[in-house]
């Protein structure tokens, strides 16, 4: 792979892009064994600044918690690692890429408490938008995948693990090799779950609706950001069980994530929206969002945290 920036913070070194490597037989890559975080920097008018950094160490941690995976730093100290690849590699905006993951445990599926070594790598690049710039604009055609997400209690969706994202390949594999943009999963009980890589959220007569936590989805950051601006712009938000047919139904459709932001969809399985592209709500919660980068949406939430 190209470097796409100068170093990697690779187990409290600064490495060469070429030289943060690792070993054929580390366990993550045998067995999935890892968790990490997709984070996203911009370049505010006071700086550049992470976007919700402290959450997302957070939701690391909480991952290799439920994994019993002991990461040898503080989220002080991977706090202050993020921002320094940031600063060594002179990135103002960015996507960051902090990973936890079983090294060289020998090839037992379950290494022995004293043989666990977790590496802890961060990187950060240039990353435009995930769904492209004109996704962002016009929205993305989906469909709902035949590969239902995660089921509860089998493989933890709350937890942002490489292993799950095996669930997400086949997802956004299908939609893409049939020609569309994004697969949304359905749980195992057939209700509305999430995209392969974000959060979906359906309106309907002006209110937002969104599959709660226990619909098999990862609690996302962008999620709670969106709830949260829908809010105090005095939109309500409904977070309940949804079937289907809502999609079919729904006025206006969006995802959310780190890497997707804010993307309106414009049909699912072929039938559009009905307002067919992004909406008056969609517009407005990509405004709020975007604003809070540009300056125009005042941030009294404490979410950038400033490089510099
Ligand atoms: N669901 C899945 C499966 C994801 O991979 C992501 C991206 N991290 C999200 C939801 C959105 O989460 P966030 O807003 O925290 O990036």
């Amino acid at each position: 792979m190209k470097p796409l920036a100068e170093k990697i913070w690779f187990n409290g070194e600064l490495k060469a892009w070429e030289d943060a490597k690792i070993h054929v037989l580390t366990h993550g890559l045998h067995y999935g064994t890892s968790v990490f975080e997709g984070v996203r920097a911009y370049d505010t008018p006071k700086g550049p600044a992470v976007f919700r950094l402290a959450e997302h160490t957070q939701r690391l941690f909480d991952s290799a918690r439920i994994y019993h995976m002991p990461i040898p730093f503080t989220p002080e100290q991977i706090n202050e690692a993020c921002k320094e690849t940031l600063r060594v590699n002179g990135l103002k905006s960015a996507y960051l890429r902090p990973i936890a993951f079983l090294g060289e445990c020998g090839l037992g599926v379950t290494p022995k408490p004293e043989n666990v070594k977790v590496d802890v790598a961060i990187a950060a690049f240039p990353w435009g938008a995930y769904l492209g710039e004109d996704g962002l604009t016009k929205g993305v055609d989906v469909i709902v995948s035949s590969w239902q997400r995660l089921a509860p209690n089998t493989v933890p969706p709350a937890a942002k693990a490489g292993g799950n994202y095996l669930s997400s390949y086949l997802i956004g594999r299908e939609a893409r090799s049939r020609g569309y943009e994004e697969g949304l999963g359905l749980g195992t009980d057939g209700r509305l779950s999430e995209g392969a890589g974000e959060n979906l959220f359906l309106i309907m007569k002006g209110k937002i609706h969104t599959p709660p936590v226990s619909s098999s989805i990862l609690g996302g950051i962008t999620r709670d950001t969106v709830l949260t601006l829908a809010r105090d712009a005095g939109i309500e938000v409904i977070e309940q069980a949804l079937p289907r047919e809502m999609l079919y139904l729904a006025d206006e459709v969006f995802m959310t994530g780190t890497a997707a932001e804010i993307t309106p969809i414009r049909s699912i399985d072929d039938i559009p929206t009905r307002v067919g592209g992004p909406g008056e709500v969609t517009k407005l919660m990509q405004q709020r969002f975007h604003g809070l980068f540009n300056g125009e949406t005042e941030d009294t939430y404490g979410w950038l945290d400033y490089v510099n």
